[in-house]
């Protein structure tokens, strides 16, 4: 289980319990970091656990939002560039 991610979930559900989140709206959420997956679940004696989910391959599909946010965009490969020249040039000569 990828440490780093593990603890940043957990921070995340300490966060939401501190802000006054139930524990059954935090049940079942999910996290995404690189190519590991995480759970949080609520086991019977309501107590949330991260826990890692088996996952082959985990590909994050961002919406335009995201990529106006991230900065200029290497379509292929997903690479963030400074200026949108960089990132039209990054692949473009793979096709
Ligand atoms: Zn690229």
């Amino acid at each position: 289980m990828n440490v780093r991610a593990e603890e940043l979930a957990e921070q995340w559900v300490q966060e939401q319990l501190h802000q006054g989140k139930g524990k059954d709206e935090l049940d079942a959420t999910m996290f995404i970091y690189d190519d590991t997956v995480l759970e949080v679940t609520c086991d019977r004696g309501d107590q949330l656990n991260v826990s890692a989910k088996e996952a082959n391959n985990v590909i994050v599909l961002r919406t335009p939002a995201e990529e106006k946010e991230l900065g200029p965009i290497c379509r292929a490969c997903g690479m963030t560039y400074e200026d949108e020249k960089s990132a039209i040039q990054c692949c473009a000569d793979i096709d």
